[in-house]
């Protein structure tokens, strides 16, 4: 089963240069594919349909390396040569999707608003003790160790990416299924608005947006985002009025507006942080209760969005994130992971005598049986049924 692990680099301030700059040409590759694709195809319409529409990964890459890189472009070479040719075959991908109708026009990529990242040589990345060896950028420490492969694996896929903050490598591996003993519970879980998530053996995971900490952030995250309209409002006043010295640059430039672009991206990158560590810290917790299964709901996007307290849980809690997360330890534990269809009613169904609750509002936050007379909490009454699922 692939695996992908992130994990947090300690470069030196040298290695952090190249990283800037590595990224800067994983950028200029993917933009300049993009681009002469686009001349190309702009020639083709010109001609009236006539000659090339579009142009090869390969000629593109033939191209930079025979004809820009010896001439204008020999920063090209100051990075790992994998670095270029990654980032054209990124926007080839790209592209690919976008005429299989698979996803959207691919984007220009922006050095203001994309991420950056790049591609490392998977072939020479080798762990090593406290960090690993790549192509160009020599050993660099980590706060935690690489996965361990078995012999003449290689990692697939590795790059590295920055958040605002800090530099990580991801990699995928082959990960071995654990052979843990397991216990014959069945667990079931279900996800919910006022706490994360409701399990059938009782716990309850809270909602971490619910937090004093999570709170206060987003609270300042609205401050600083007011403030960063207003700025940029004074800046357009100045523009206007030409009284101050502001009006002679672009205006997105100011550094002002970039400087408080940088404190709420800051802000957003915590609050991720939070939340996915809280994700992990959850799911292991379950998953290492053992139980021989687990059942959630499944999914619904359209029918959730529709809820309005539903749509912004899925948003902050990132159910899908949770799903995903409990789906692949599922997996590495050989713990059976089953989904429900979304018309198994499992909370209109008593838990204890089987009788179906037509009647039942999403405002009644207890179920009260009419037959056998069992009041519980809807939530904990929901997840006992998903773990008593039957499977047809
Ligand atoms: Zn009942």
């Amino acid at each position: 089963m692939l695996i992908t692990k992130k994990i947090r680099l300690k470069p030196t301030t040298e290695q952090e240069i190249l990283f800037r700059k590595s990224a800067g040409v994983s950028r200029w590759a993917y933009n300049f594919f993009l681009g002469e694709n686009k001349r190309i195809y702009r020639e083709y319409i010109d001609n009236g349909k006539v000659g090339k529409k579009s142009i090869s990964e390969g000629d593109v890459r033939k191209y930079i390396n025979n004809v820009l890189k010896p001439t204008t472009h020999s920063w090209l070479k100051e990075v790992g040569s994998n670095v270029m040719k990654q980032g054209v075959k990124d926007a080839n991908l790209a592209l690919q999707r976008y005429f299989k109708d698979l996803s959207g026009k691919p984007k220009f990529k922006s050095k203001h608003k994309d991420r950056p990242s790049f591609y490392v040589n998977y072939e020479s990345l080798s762990r090593k003790q406290g960090g690993f060896q790549g192509e160009k950028i020599g050993f660099v420490k980590t706060s935690e160790s690489l996965p361990k492969l078995n012999k003449n694996e290689k990692y697939s896929n590795p790059r590295i990416t920055f958040d605002g903050k800090y530099w990580y490598l991801s990699v995928g591996y082959e990960a071995k299924e654990n052979t843990v003993e397991l216990t014959d519970e069945s667990l079931g879980i279900d996800l919910g608005v006022k706490d994360l998530a409701i399990c059938s053996n009782g716990k309850v995971y809270k909602n971490i947006n619910k937090t004093q900490r999570v709170k206060n952030l987003e609270k300042k995250l609205k401050r600083e985002q007011r403030k960063l309209s207003r700025k940029i409002e004074n800046n357009i006043q100045s523009y206007k009025s030409n009284r101050s010295p502001v009006y002679k640059r672009p205006l997105k430039e100011c550094q002002n507006v970039q400087k408080q672009n940088r404190l709420i991206r800051n802000i957003h990158r915590k609050l991720a942080n939070i939340r996915q560590n809280y994700l992990h810290q959850t799911t292991t917790e379950i998953v290492k209760t053992k139980p021989s299964r687990i059942v959630m709901e499944s999914l619904n996007v359209s029918e959730m969005m529709k809820n309005k307290h539903l749509s912004k849980a899925i948003q902050q809690q990132k159910f899908y994130e949770f799903k995903r997360q409990i789906e692949y330890k599922s997996k590495l534990n050989g713990i059976e992971f089953i989904q429900v269809d979304k018309f198994y009613p499992s909370s209109k169904t008593c838990s204890c005598c089987g009788n179906i609750k037509k009647d039942l509002k999403l405002s009644d936050r207890m179920y009260k049986c009419d037959v056998c007379g069992l009041v519980i909490d809807r939530d904990y009454n929901a997840s006992i049924n998903l773990a008593n699922y039957e499977v047809i």
